[in-house]
């Protein structure tokens, strides 16, 4: 079946809690496939557990039904998590969805307001474009124009919490020693926007501290974003970081990473296409490279791709 397991280095935690925290404003799609194999295999490989997040903290783009279908489609998968929403959802109980967190968000919130490192911020989105070069995907730190001003926080306005200059290191399980500035690639860092809601940098910090995970494994593309969660959750009393591991992204034939507008690699596209479950698991595996070549693979196989040290 695998060629070449991936060697997880002894740095790894033993007997870790990751999570898998799908967003619920499109379906499940090949990306997310390949994120849950590596998820569930290391937790395996690990002999840890898979705790479910639906990471619904934009309310302007998640839906309900993108929700359910992100369960139905994960239960076709076979990837039954451990703790978190589907077992939740059927008790009624929905400390997993963040939408229903916002007790837990402003009692952090409230912390640090306590210990002075929050502003109010009332600059647009436009202005905060305009305050830097416009270059695709390179990212415009804040620049700080009201950190000074004194602005009550109050609701229209954003809240920032502080973040100084300095510099945060880490070892990710795949790709080694990591240094980042916080205050270099984002500056103060906005936790609550102009219309209330919460940021997914602070709802992630707070959940995955609050919810016990001890190792957070996502794709490459969240790099950018550890060394401001590390810092945050040291800011909040967090006193030991989790683990990190980015896994690769995967390709579209294009070479565009994958998104939900790309309907033909989308879960029920390719289950309606006859594909089955072993199919899609296989083929996530390999566009990942823990494959050579697409074979078919069980939900219950996903721990051999991977080897603890
Ligand atoms: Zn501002």
């Amino acid at each position: 079946m695998t060629a070449m397991p991936f060697r997880l280095p002894s740095t790894a935690p033993r007997a870790p809690l990751t999570r898998f925290a799908p967003a619920p404003t499109g379906y499940l799609h090949l990306g997310h496939v390949a994120s849950a194999v590596w998820v569930w295999g290391v937790a395996r490989a690990l002999g840890g557990r898979v705790l479910l997040r639906v990471e619904d903290h934009d309310r302007s783009r998640s839906r309900p039904e993108y929700e359910q279908a992100l369960l139905d489609d994960l239960d076709w998968l076979g990837l039954e998590p451990d703790l978190g929403l589907p077992a939740a959802y059927r008790a009624g109980r929905c400390e997993y969805r963040q939408s229903e967190r916002g007790a837990v968000y402003d009692h952090e919130l409230g912390r640090l307001s306590t210990a002075g490192l929050l502003f109010a911020c009332d600059c647009s989105r436009r202005r905060l474009r305009e305050s830097g070069p416009d270059l695709p995907n390179v990212e415009t730190p804040y620049d700080g124009r009201c950190r000074h001003r004194g602005l009550t926080i109050q609701p229209g306005r954003g809240v920032r919490v502080r973040m100084e200059g300095g510099t945060e290191r880490f070892t990710d399980l795949r790709l080694g020693a990591q240094e980042q500035d916080p205050s270099e690639q984002c500056g103060h860092l906005l936790v609550r926007d102009r219309l209330g809601q919460w940021t997914y940098q602070f709802a992630v910090t707070v959940d995955d501290w609050r919810q016990g995970v001890d190792l957070v494994i996502r794709g490459a593309d969240l790099l950018a974003s550890t060394g401001r969660q590390l810092r945050l959750a040291r800011l909040l009393g967090r006193e030991t970081p989790p683990a990190f591991l980015h896994h690769p992204l995967i390709l579209a034939p294009t070479g565009a990473k994958l998104s939900k507008a790309n309907r033909d690699t989308g879960v029920r596209d390719l289950r309606a296409a006859g594909m089955s479950a072993a199919e899609v698991l296989g083929a996530a595996a390999h566009a990942t490279g823990l494959l050579p070549a697409s074979s078919t693979l069980g939900a219950s196989d996903l721990g051999g791709l991977f080897l603890a040290s």
